[in-house]
């Protein structure tokens, strides 16, 4: 009998409450505005959190034969800190990497640390817009991932994303219905180039922002943005979703999550991560 009553009770559970409100008022699921936001916001509470992290760039402005995200910073390839952290965190359910096909580096590092949540890919494409597409078509064989599931796409070369950062995004956005970025107010004055490096005229900066990552969107709007012809050469996912005519919001970071493409970043990005493990953040190497 106890058996048949735990029973009963974990199924009423499992049930949405405003559909179970639905049928025992006799009123049709989303019959006023307000119930259709309520209804919103129990799929979004349902949503889990997943990352992919697209690594499949070969990282020709570091003047280097080895990937940039291979390359050592604080004794660890730099993939190694963006893995941690995202593997931290306790709202992302798993962590997908997407290498190059035939990717010999990853295999000379011990990802064991990872492995709960790590799940490895080897389908990179030719750019990253196709890395990252052709990593959330894999997804599914080996996830449970549904279309309403927010995934986090972050560079395999931002080392320094903070907990703080990582949280305040997935906090600003979960109930949103577009999805957004990180991003930081544009701080330096633009200039717009002439013939041989001369200023033909300078830009006003008023209302720019710099993108950052991770930019999180619902893997079916990800999924319909990136398809779409001309998305392959885009070098962020909100531009993708820019094109179908959506808005995605931007969640104020800072200049700590840098992105390495030239060599003295590492030296920059080595100087943050020790002053994240001064203030209780992480440990270097
Ligand atoms: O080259 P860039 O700095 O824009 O690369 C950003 C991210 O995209 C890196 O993590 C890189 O490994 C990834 N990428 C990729 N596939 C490519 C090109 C870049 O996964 N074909």
């Amino acid at each position: 009998m106890r058996k048949l009553w735990n029973y009963t009770v974990s199924w009423i559970g499992c049930i949405c409450p405003i559909t179970l409100y639905a049928m025992l008022c006799k009123k049709p699921v989303l019959k006023t505005c307000q119930e259709e936001s309520l209804f919103f916001r129990y799929n979004c509470m349902m949503s889990k959190f997943f990352a992919l992290i697209p690594a499949a760039g070969s990282g020709s402005r570091m003047k280097n034969n080895l990937p940039k995200q291979y390359l050592q910073l604080a004794g660890r390839p730099i993939i190694y800190y963006v893995l941690r952290t995202l593997c931290r965190s306790s709202e992302i359910a798993s962590v997908f990497v997407v290498l190059a096909p035939g990717d010999s580096e990853w295999l000379k590092h011990d990802w064991s640390e990872f492995s709960g949540k790590l799940v490895v890919f080897d389908c990179g494409g030719a750019t990253r817009a196709m890395s990252i597409l052709n990593g959330l078509k894999a997804a599914p064989d080996v996830l449970s991932i549904g279309g309403d599931d927010w995934v986090l796409v972050h560079d395999a070369v931002r080392p320094c994303l903070s907990e703080t950062q990582l949280d305040k995004l997935m906090n600003e956005l979960t109930d949103d219905a577009v999805g957004g970025l990180l991003a930081v107010p544009l701080a330096d004055t633009l200039k717009r180039s002439g013939a041989s490096s001369r200023v033909e005229r300078t830009e006003s900066r008023k209302g720019l922002w710099q993108a950052q990552t991770p930019q999180m969107f619902r893997y079916k709007l990800l999924m319909d943005a990136l398809s779409r012809p001309g998305s392959m050469t885009m070098t962020d996912d909100a531009s993708a979703v820019e094109a179908l005519g959506l808005h995605p919001k931007l969640v104020l970071s800072d200049a700590s999550n840098l992105k390495i493409t030239y060599p003295q970043d590492l030296i920059l990005a080595e100087l943050i991560l020790r002053a994240q493990q001064k203030e209780g953040y992480g440990e270097c190497g």
